[in-house]
């Protein structure tokens, strides 16, 4: 689905991503860690172009399965010339905060990118949301506005709205961490399915327990670079580099 070669990102003199190579399978939940400042969040902008990269490409790829469109296709999407909203329309993304419109109800927060980006009329996109917000247990929410909500349930409805249009990617950004400890455990449990289900995810977090039972791989990022990547039992039980054993001892 996704493919990260050579990535550099600077901010000035500073190579906040140096030279990073990733891969995201289909169907696969990658998740970041790294400290604070290590380059997670610059690395999902990049792909989310919202960054744009000093060197190196990314490659999306649209799989075919299941569907009739042919060859699958893959698409440079760091070329100058791509169409960035078109891209972002095949990338569901979360972040840690701010993420639903407080202007907007529940439900018109969940299918606006359906209606605006993908035309589906307003009726089928209301179905197609209601079923999402039922699915997460939050139909009875989907007349009120953002504010009336906990922080628990706006970081579900914006995952709601992020896989409402059935995205090929979903990259998440500490989507718990503005979060009330109490509130955490539903937010990660809603993507612990979506990983049953069969989303592809590229996600950073914080909470190493969370990386350990969900993530098929994790990667450990220090100073903008990959130090090591693997399943979670080798990198947080047997990592193979010092400076992720010194990281983890930190953390945990
Ligand atoms: P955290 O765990 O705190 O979220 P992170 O791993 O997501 O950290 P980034 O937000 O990617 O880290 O930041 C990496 C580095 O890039 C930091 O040193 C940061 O100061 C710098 N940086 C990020 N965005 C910008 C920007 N727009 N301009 C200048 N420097 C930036
Ligand atoms: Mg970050």
């Amino acid at each position: 689905v996704l493919r990260i070669e050579g990535v550099v990102k600077r901010f000035g003199e500073q190579s906040v991503l140096d030279g990073i190579d990733l891969e995201v399978a289909k169907h696969e939940v990658v998740v970041l860690i790294g400290a604070s400042g290590s380059g997670k969040s610059t690395l999902l902008k990049t792909i989310n172009l919202l960054e744009q990269v000093d060197d190196g490409r990314i490659l999306l790829t649209r799989s075919t399965e299941g569907s009739t469109e042919g060859e699958p296709h893959t698409q440079d999407i760091t070329d100058p010339r791509v169409d960035a909203d078109a891209i972002r329309a095949r990338i569901g993304v979360v972040f840690q905060h701010y993420n639903l419109f407080p202007h907007l109800r529940v439900l018109d927060n969940v299918t606006l990118a359906a209606r605006k980006v993908f035309r589906t009329p307003r009726a089928e996109a209301e179905r197609t949301g209601m079923a999402l917000l039922e699915r997460i247990g939050l139909g009875d929410k989907a007349r009120e506005y953002p504010d009336r909500l906990s922080g628990g349930q706006q970081q579900r409805v914006a995952i709601a709205r992020a896989i409402a249009t059935d995205p090929e990617l979903l990259l998440l950004d500490e989507i718990t961490s503005a979060l009330d400890p109490q509130l955490v455990g539903e937010v990660l449990d809603l993507v612990h399915e979506l990983k049953t289900q069969g989303s592809t995810i590229l996600m950073a977090t914080h909470e190493m327990s969370f990386a350990r039972r969900v993530a098929d791989r994790v990667v450990y990022l220090k100073d903008g670079r990959i130090i090591e990547s693997g399943p979670p039992a080798q990198v947080f039980d047997a990592p193979q580099r010092e400076e992720t054993r010194a990281f983890l001892a930190r953390v945990r």
